[in-house]
């Protein structure tokens, strides 16, 4: 019997190595519907043209509402595999938040990654010293322009699947389609065809947490014998966040050298690719609406001098030093934190100050201003000390949604259930006190920007807090808008008396130079 089974288990052995695995043949069916394997490694060279538009969810109008349509653009694409180079020419046309152009190119190289133009609002130190302006990417942003790059080449990345079966592992079907999954992708495939379906990660998001992003392929036409995927969606949790077209694609055209070479400045400190933590959502999507802040930390540029908790009134201090702000309000026993920007990152760093500073007074609760992605993307790290969150009309069916989602891959994090946190819903305003009769208040505005948008009020200090409707501190616009209106109006409808405001961007400054723009 013993050798029975031995002389089975050997037989088994050889029939597995005999074989292709199911996860081997998907991936080798694919290659061949492609092209063939000989034919994807004559690719030294490709140049790709494409238009794409691009929305952003977490910056809607209505909380939880319609994705925000933040751009059309065109690029130009030209890669070199044999030096492992690329570069992207950018024309982008953005809607969100103001309309812009800027044009700007990507230069990827072995050694690091390169932005020849402005293609931010919120531009990095490098990036205003450098005349023209140029910088090199940070690690996070490098690492993540890699991977979406690997995704977005197919024919590359299946010759990797191909060349590692190891690594190919299996995955659940997708909607019908078999998967594999492979170095941090799944892979689908069309059962009828055999070309990759759909390029999957399973990515992190600040607000909806657990999220899968996807990429769809459709549309293969043939060029040189090579099938390419002409139409590109891209879901965020199955919704719609990027469509793209190609419209032009030459396989080994001639690239001169010359496009991938960068100001030696540049090159001299660059960073390598960050290898974790990589908040992939956050550098993504920012920069779809043109506001990405290219820097090793989410928060504020790490070429700069970081983050402080200044007092700016008494018992009453902002985060100030990075690209968002929240404030801070010492009540007798407790504090009243107002925004959560950027990531759970800054949310910790706010937190551990706080105790510092503070001791023996949690943070009772989290105001909101608005839902935006980078007002309220570090809600959870503020949460975590067991607060209440309070959120304008209409938002807190949104919040209790974005609490109950797992949030399994938040690296700051561990995870943990939000369910028991109460949420308040502002209707009109709302008044919270401490045992010495010190007050915050909040009140919904009407304005511009956002659904269920809240103004904060701190009448000891005769100042309040606004965010993405003013910005105080910059020196103001030379005619006033609905934004910097709402601001005014809000103030009159409740009857205030401010000095100063403070801002979720900017600093703090003073309300009468507002009054006197709004009411010309
Ligand atoms: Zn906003």
């Amino acid at each position: 019997m013993k050798h029975v089974l031995a002389a089975l288990s050997v037989a088994v052995l050889v029939v597995s190595c005999a074989t292709p695995s199911r996860e081997q043949s998907l991936v080798d069916r694919a290659v061949n519907a492609m092209g063939g394997a000989e034919r994807i490694a004559a690719i030294k060279t490709v140049a790709v043209k494409a238009n794409l538009k691009q929305w952003e969810p977490e910056q809607s109008d209505v909380p939880g509402g319609e994705p925000r349509f933040a751009n059309e653009a065109s690029i130009e694409v030209v890669q070199d595999r044999g030096r492992r180079a690329s570069r992207t020419d950018w024309v982008k046309n953005f809607a969100y938040p103001a309309p812009r152009t800027f044009t700007y190119s990507e230069i990827v190289t072995p050694q690091a990654g390169y932005v020849l133009g402005v293609d931010s609002n919120g531009r990095n130190a490098q990036s205003m010293k450098m005349s023209p302006p140029a910088h090199s990417m940070s690690g996070l942003r490098l690492a993540t322009t890699l991977r979406e790059s690997r995704r977005n080449s197919q024919t590359a990345l299946l010759s990797q699947m191909r060349a590692s079966p190891d690594k190919v592992q299996p995955a659940s079907d997708i909607g019908g389609h078999p998967a594999v999954s492979f170095d941090g992708f799944i892979v689908a495939f069309d059962p009828l065809t055999g070309l990759p379906s759909r390029v999957r990660t399973l990515d992190y998001d600040n607000i909806q947490g657990d999220v899968t992003y996807d990429l769809l392929l459709s549309d293969w036409r043939e060029f040189d014998g090579v099938k390419i995927a002409m139409k590109r969606r891209t879901e965020l949790n199955g919704r719609l966040v990027a469509d793209t077209t190609f419209t032009e694609v030459r396989i080994n055209p001639a690239i001169e050298a010359s496009r991938f070479e960068v100001p030696a400045a540049l090159s001299a400190d660059a960073a390598r690719p960050a290898v974790r933590n990589i908040p992939y959502q956050w550098v993504i999507r920012r920069q779809f609406i043109g506001t990405y802040l290219d820097s090793d930390h989410a928060a504020y540029d790490t070429r700069g001098p970081g983050l402080r908790l200044q007092e700016v009134a008494p018992g009453v201090h902002q985060v100030q030093g990075g690209s968002h702000n929240s404030l801070v309000v010492e009540m007798s026993d407790h504090l009243i934190v107002m925004d959560a920007p950027t990531t759970d990152a800054q949310s910790l760093w706010l937190v551990g100050q706080t105790r510092a500073r503070f001791p023996g007074k949690p943070i009772r609760a989290l105001v909101l201003t608005h839902h935006h992605m980078d007002h309220a993307g570090g809600l959870r790290g503020i949460l975590a000390e067991g607060g209440m969150l309070v959120v304008g009309q209409g938002a807190g069916a949104h919040f209790r949604r974005v609490l109950a989602a797992p949030m399994t891959r938040n690296f700051d994090l561990p995870a943990r259930s939000f369910h028991m946190t109460p949420i308040l819903e502002v209707p009109e305003s709302h008044v919270m006190t401490d045992s010495s009769g010190r007050q915050v208040i909040v009140y919904v505005m009407d304005n511009p920007h956002a659904k269920g948008m809240l103004m904060g009020w701190i009448p000891h200090a005769k100042l309040g807090f606004v965010t993405d409707v003013w910005t105080p501190g910059p020196p103001l616009p030379a005619k006033p808008n609905p934004g910097l209106a709402s601001v005014v109006n809000t103030v009159k409808r409740a009857g205030l008396d401010p000095e100063r405001f403070a801002g979720g961007h900017g600093t703090v400054a003073d309300y009468q130079t507002l009054v006197k723009l709004v009411g010309q």
